[in-house]
């Protein structure tokens, strides 16, 4: 196998509780507690849990526009962690992020051609002369014209404007975009046209994508392997197919059971989790899921799974698999 583009090794990020006038700590929010995953060059990976699950926090610490509390994000083999300012600067643009929100990442008063084209001016990656055509070459592959350059974000719709995001990453040519709850904000009918056009741009420029969402349907169709986060760790990692088609741990399964499927006689029985995922700042002894799980046992409080590989690299962590 070819060098990993991305590997996350025990990734954690630790906020913390402060109280009081002199802002004393008085405990840590756990929102990324152990987090492992490597990404091929070309490759999808879906990251999929609830909101709260850690999982934005995860893109953020990999792309170290937050700092990390302890383990190692390599990006082509270097530790982005321990580069230098002006090193990390030169290795952006091969790394770069989708918002969830388009309009609120956009300049109300700058024209879209402008904001598109702005990183390649401030990266020195081409001239004045050469922006307006490089831009217009970006959106064109996402679907907008040479009619658009000139507007502003307001004048755009929402599948619109993350048409913008994307393309703004795009003109950097990265070799990995995470793209972080890219189409929640979006319709349904507009959401699978997002998709469809993440997967084409894969297809003809041969990026690899981080993908969060918190919707399995969504990652379903772009992802090759998905993992599964609950409460700021990974619970399960497994190819598509397998997660879809034999998911071990409970957490995936109830996530599963709420996918719409097509044929209704293939259809899950749902699975209703009870209560909302705990806080991270006081999360549950033991296996974090067990105050929701409906297979917890005694040792599920007192024990925290190891996260193991269950065969042919499906990992989970629960005592029960
Ligand atoms: Fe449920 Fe126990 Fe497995 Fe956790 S370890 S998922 S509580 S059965």
């Amino acid at each position: 196998m070819s060098e990993a583009l991305l590997e996350v090794n025990h990734l954690k990020k630790y906020f913390p509780v402060t109280e009081g006038l002199l802002n004393r700590t008085v405990g840590q929010v756990k929102a990324v507690d152990d987090i492992s995953l490597t990404l091929q060059p070309g490759e999808t990976f879906g990251l999929v849990g609830e909101s709260g699950s850690g999982k934005s926090t995860v893109g953020r610490t990999i792309l170290r526009l937050t700092e990390k509390t302890a383990g190692e994000v390599k990006f082509k083999g270097q530790d982005i962690h321990s580069l230098s300012s002006v090193e990390l600067r030169l290795l952006r643009p091969q790394m770069q992020l989708i918002f969830q929100d388009p309009y609120s990442a956009l300049n109300p008063r700058v024209r879209v051609g402008d904001a598109i084209g702005e990183a390649l001016l401030d990266h020195g990656l081409c001239s004045r002369h050469e922006v307006r055509e490089l831009v217009l070459e970006s959106l064109d592959a996402c679907g907008l014209s040479a009619y658009h350059i000139d507007r502003f974000p307001h004048e755009f719709s929402g599948g619109q404007r993350q048409r913008i995001g994307i393309a703004r990453a795009l003109i950097l040519n990265p070799d990995l975009i995470i793209a972080d709850e890219p189409v929640s904000a979006l319709d349904v009918s507009i959401q699978a046209q997002i998709i469809n056009l993440f997967s084409k741009l894969q297809r003809s420029k041969g990026m690899a994508y981080l993908f969060i969402s918190h919707d399995l349907s969504v990652v379903e169709h772009l992802c090759s392997r998905i993992g599964v986060m609950y409460l700021g760790s990974m619970v399960e990692t497994a190819s598509r197919d397998e997660l879809f088609h034999s998911p071990l741990h409970p957490y995936t399964k109830a996530l599963l059971s709420a996918v719409p499927v097509p044929i209704p006689r293939l259809k899950r029985e749902r699975i209703v989790l009870k209560g909302d995922i705990p806080s991270p700042a006081n999360p549950p002894s033991g296996c974090k899921f067990h105050t929701r799980c409906p297979f917890a046992v005694e040792v599920c409080k007192a024990q925290t799974p190891v996260f193991r590989d269950a065969g042919g690299g499906h990992f989970v962590a629960c005592h029960l698999v």
